[in-house]
């Protein structure tokens, strides 16, 4: 725990009061705190090496190079990619997930062709699909999932037929924490020819991914749920498929020439990246990757399943409190109800106590209704809580439970 506090000290807005509490941050699935080392490299770019990449020969424009480039080269390491090329940065899972859906799948799918998702998925890998379907007259098809929020694996199985084309799913649930079996998912869709597509967002702040052994066809990555800034994320793709597939937008950079007759597309990765990309965003999150090497994911995992555990059984010492989904294999994230009482009631009333935590219906609002509930509070763990975290938790449960049960 000691060294858990070393850990909250770099994270400078964990250090503030909400009215005369002690700030407890308990939405990291909504986005992580940022370690002062991320902080400081986004200023010392925008201080020293502020200019735009791949185009210039003056120095500041090198440095700019070099620090974006580096960074996917330790996003690629972080994941053991087997070539960085694999790696495309964009905004966040969100649009990694809609340029798969674009440029990979839309050309692809026809009539009678499923794109089979499951019933736990964010709505960033239900729409886009939604949005291929109406497109190309393909239908999306849902994998249910059991009470205890672990993914139906036989009723995969099941849905898993020759007409299947692409598979896409959470690695890890942002409304219940469910870490889904990905590899064996990936496995069994290779083998009726489907292409396979895991969400990453809320995995890879919290455990090892090795893109490799997963063996997946596409992979989207959440900048800011792992120590990054806002607005950067990345697309893994096989290197194969991403040099098969047509860009997805046009201008600056994806292209190596130009001319009104003829243009002619860039190498990948360059050829998803056009126009001047996030390049602070991207030396932050190469920062946030260091860090989290520093501290290896071997104590993050651990750290935050202790406190997934104490967690757990804070709340269900409390008359009222209902826990959604705890899966075997679950992450960090407890979602609960109150008994007669709205989450955003318990909500408001946690904030006073200075508590965060996330209400509503997590952008998972076909996973709401499978559980029959309109929302959910969701406290979310991360390396830099505490134990005392999750004590103020509980007080501030049986304070609303006082006020509003
Ligand atoms: N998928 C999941 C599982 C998520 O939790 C989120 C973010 N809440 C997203 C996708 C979207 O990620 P981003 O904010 O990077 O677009």
């Amino acid at each position: 725990m000691k060294h858990t506090q070393i850990i909250a000290d770099s994270f400078p807005a964990l250090h503030q009061t909400i009215g005369d509490n002690r700030l407890v941050y308990l939405d990291s699935a909504a986005t992580t705190q940022k370690p002062q080392c991320v902080i400081d490299a986004i200023v010392a770019y925008y201080e020293h090496d502020n200019a735009n990449i791949h185009r210039g020969v003056h120095t500041l424009s090198q440095r700019a190079t070099q620090a974006y480039e580096n960074a996917r080269l330790q996003i690629a390491n972080l994941l053991h990619c087997s070539r960085h090329e694999e790696v495309i940065f964009v905004r966040g899972a969100t649009e990694a997930i809609n340029l798969i859906a674009q440029a990979y799948a839309r050309p692809r799918l026809g009539e009678g062709d499923v794109i089979l998702i499951t019933e736990m998925e964010h709505h960033s890998n239900i729409v886009p699909w939604q949005l291929v379907c109406e497109q190309t007259g393909a239908s999306l098809e849902v994998v249910p999932v059991c009470d205890d929020g672990s993914l139906d694996m036989e009723a995969y199985k099941s849905l898993l037929t020759k007409d299947v084309v692409i598979v896409s799913m959470a690695h890890v649930s942002n409304a219940i924490g469910t870490i889904n079996p990905v590899k064996e998912i990936c496995k069994l869709a290779r083998e009726v020819g489907a292409t396979t597509v895991v969400d990453g967002a809320q995995a890879t702040g919290h455990l090892r991914v090795d893109i490799s052994d997963i063996d997946c066809d596409f992979y989207a990555i959440s900048g800011h749920k792992m120590f990054g800034p806002t607005g950067i994320g990345c697309l893994f793709g096989k290197y194969e498929l991403l040099q098969e597939m047509e860009p997805w937008q046009g201008g600056g950079d994806m292209i190596l020439s130009v001319s009104f007759e003829e243009t002619t597309w860039n190498d990948v990765p360059f050829k998803f990246e056009a126009g001047t990309p996030n390049i602070a965003g991207a030396i932050g999150l190469g920062v946030a990757v260091s860090w989290i090497q520093e501290i290896g994911y071997d104590k993050i995992s651990k750290h935050e399943q202790e406190l997934l555990a104490y967690g757990r059984e804070v709340l269900l010492a409390i008359d009222g409190v209902d826990i959604v989904g705890a899966s075997k294999h679950n992450a960090g994230v407890i979602a609960f109800t109150l008994r007669g009482v709205h989450p955003h009631d318990v909500g408001t009333i946690l904030d006073h106590a200075g508590v965060a935590i996330r209400t509503g219906n997590h952008c998972a609002e076909p996973l709401m209704k499978r559980f029959g509930l309109a929302a959910t509070c969701r406290a979310s763990l991360c390396i830099y809580n505490t134990r005392k975290d999750l004590d103020c938790l509980g007080v501030g449960i049986k304070e609303a439970m006082r006020i509003l049960g």
